[in-house]
């Protein structure tokens, strides 16, 4: 679970870390987000009306949902559980509110925060985006600083200054994760261990 200011990098962070291994995919949210005009619908987001957003939210159809900035956003709750029993990390880019009901419903979730280098760097990485109105920015920037204080109740923060030291870090973190004992099948590895040793004596 990723979530940081917008702006901060989180999509580009991603992307760079999904290109460092094959383990991950990504949970498309659904929006009622216009469309920006390099997004590409049911890639990166599910582009919806509020009545068919609202309609979903009612059904059950996602695992959280939040309003953020005007528009709403959620995650489709069956790609998530298909892709968990397939072995599959799932990572999800969603907001503070959303982290908050996704730790409720999956406690073993790892919830990772990015921070932007300043706050200057974020307001120009923002603006630098041209995807936003000024008034949207301001939104944006306003809303930022609350995050910025709900980061403290994260497992993990990382810094985006270079995307490409961000990407490393955020890869390490899923792989210590992977490895902690109460996600391995630690007797399985156990009676593997002492059957090997078992036939070598
Ligand atoms: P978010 O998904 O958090 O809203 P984006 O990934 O869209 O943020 O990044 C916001 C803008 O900042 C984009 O224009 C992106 O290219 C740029 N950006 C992201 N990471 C960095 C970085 N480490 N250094 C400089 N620019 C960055
Ligand atoms: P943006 O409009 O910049 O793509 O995203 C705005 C905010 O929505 C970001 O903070 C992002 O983390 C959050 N977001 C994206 N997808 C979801 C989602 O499925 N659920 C929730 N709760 N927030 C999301």
């Amino acid at each position: 679970m990723l979530s940081g200011p917008s702006g901060a990098g989180k999509n580009t962070v991603l992307n760079a870390t999904m290109q460092l291994r094959d383990d991950l995919v990504y949970s498309v949210s659904a929006t009622t987000r216009p469309r920006r005009p390099h997004e590409v619908d049911g890639v990166d987001y599910f582009f919806l009306s509020p009545e068919t957003f609202q309609a979903k939210a009612r059904e059950g159809e996602f695992l959280e949902w939040a309003e953020f900035c005007g528009y709403n956003y959620g995650t489709p709750r069956s790609f998530v559980t298909e892709n968990l029993k397939k072995g599959y990390v799932v990572v999800m880019d969603v907001d503070i509110q959303g982290a908050k009901q996704i730790k409720r419903r999956m406690p073993d979730a790892v919830f990772t925060f990015l921070l932007p280098p300043t706050i200057t760097e974020l307001e120009s990485r923002l603006r630098g985006r041209h995807t936003e109105t000024d008034d949207a920015i301001n939104r944006r920037m306003s809303a930022a600083y609350e995050e910025l204080r709900v980061g403290i109740d994260y497992d993990y923060a990382v810094v985006n200054d270079q995307v490409d030291t961000a990407a490393q870090q955020l890869s390490s973190i899923i792989t210590a994760e992977q490895c902690r004992v109460t996600r391995t099948d630690y007797f399985v590895l156990m009676q593997e261990i002492l059957g090997k040793e078992g036939q070598q004596q």
